[in-house]
């Protein structure tokens, strides 16, 4: 999906006045000049950027993106086998989307630009603005204005949200002071009731870790920048998940989570933990999957994603994507 992007900078002095004012009319007050906004704190994690995160905030979100990149190298070798996991197959079915599956995730290691670059505040790679007050990144939805730290601040709001189709990933203050941990215990697993073949729970404590939900949302923006489809509207419910179809599968931004936080990760070192003392290695491993569809055995509710009764209340997860942003404004820097 390409956008066209215009840069409007703001003047640093007023335009200069083409004449004289004559000494005998009361001269105009001169036009004070803009004031140009003050640049936000800007850094890098890779090929990501990070505007306005802070020198707090900042390093948090570099080494949660490394803890993730690292994470999902022996996710990216399994995609590749030509007889995946049994969590790929969970979550993705057959094999005939394990390339875009991986190369989705690959291009998450690797940050790969996929759109044009906007300087300074985005080289067109997945860019995290983290609002902290009102007025920073006035953002146009569908010709609606809203500004996205009082967006932030609506309780229901998901804690870091994609801007569709833009380069945009806003994570809000409560995603750092909400109760998600940095990164799942070591197998962290769901379990199966086999007697209704269906997970047990929604898969939150699975899927809600800062990690997958980083994850979850720069997935978005490679899905979108991709030719699959996104699937309308996203499934959260790991049951429901479950039972998508391969080719709705791989639009789903979740389904990505789900398979990288059950999938078996050996060969990552176990010892590993971050600045928390967290583990940062072994995630997922996990052995206990519903049966599929074709091996005979149905889940025992029926299988329509779109309906909210269907394995419970239909609760959006922390992750979310806004469509139809058609403009950021990042410190006076008009993105449309
Ligand atoms: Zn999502």
């Amino acid at each position: 999906m390409k956008s066209i992007w215009f840069l409007f900078f703001c003047p640093l002095v007023p335009l200069a006045v083409g004449h004289a004012v004559p000494s005998t009319i009361n001269a105009p007050k001169s036009p004070q000049p803009r004031a140009f906004p003050a640049r936000f704190d800007i850094r890098s994690s890779g090929q990501y950027m990070m505007v306005n995160c802070g020198s707090h905030r900042g390093p948090q979100l570099d080494s949660l993106l490394q803890n993730l990149w690292r994470s999902l190298l022996p996710v990216i070798q399994d995609a590749q086998l030509s007889n995946p996991s049994p969590a790929f197959k969970a979550f993705f079915k057959d094999s005939s989307n394990a390339p875009f599956v991986a190369e989705v995730l690959t291009n998450v290691t690797t940050g790969v630009a996929r759109h044009p670059s906007a300087f300074p505040y985005t080289n067109g790679s997945p860019t995290f603005l983290c609002p902290t007050a009102v007025g920073q990144f006035p953002t146009s939805i569908a010709g609606r204005q809203i500004d996205m730290y009082t967006h932030c601040l609506q309780s229901e709001t998901p804690v870091a949200t994609y801007g569709n189709p833009l380069p945009y990933i806003f994570l809000c203050p409560k995603f750092w002071t909400s109760p998600y941990a940095n990164l799942p215990p070591q197998n962290s697993c769901l379990s199966v009731n086999t007697y209704i073949n269906r997970f047990r729970g929604n898969g939150q404590t699975l899927h809600a870790f800062k990690v997958w939900i980083l994850l979850e949302e720069i997935v978005h923006y490679y899905i979108h920048a991709s030719s699959k489809p996104s699937l309308e509207p996203e499934v959260y419910d790991v049951n429901k998940a479950f039972r998508l179809r391969a080719d709705q599968a791989v639009g789903n931004g979740n389904s990505y989570a789900y398979y990288a936080a059950s999938k078996p990760s050996a060969s990552v070192n176990a010892n590993t933990t971050d600045a928390n003392g967290q583990s940062s290695g072994v995630y997922g491993n996990c052995k206990d999957f519903p049966s599929p569809p074709d091996k005979g055995r149905e889940i025992l509710e029926t299988a329509d994603p779109d309906n909210p009764s269907d394995g419970g209340p239909h609760i959006p997860g922390p992750a979310g994507v806004m469509d139809g942003v058609t403009d950021v404004q990042i410190g006076g820097l008009n993105h449309t």
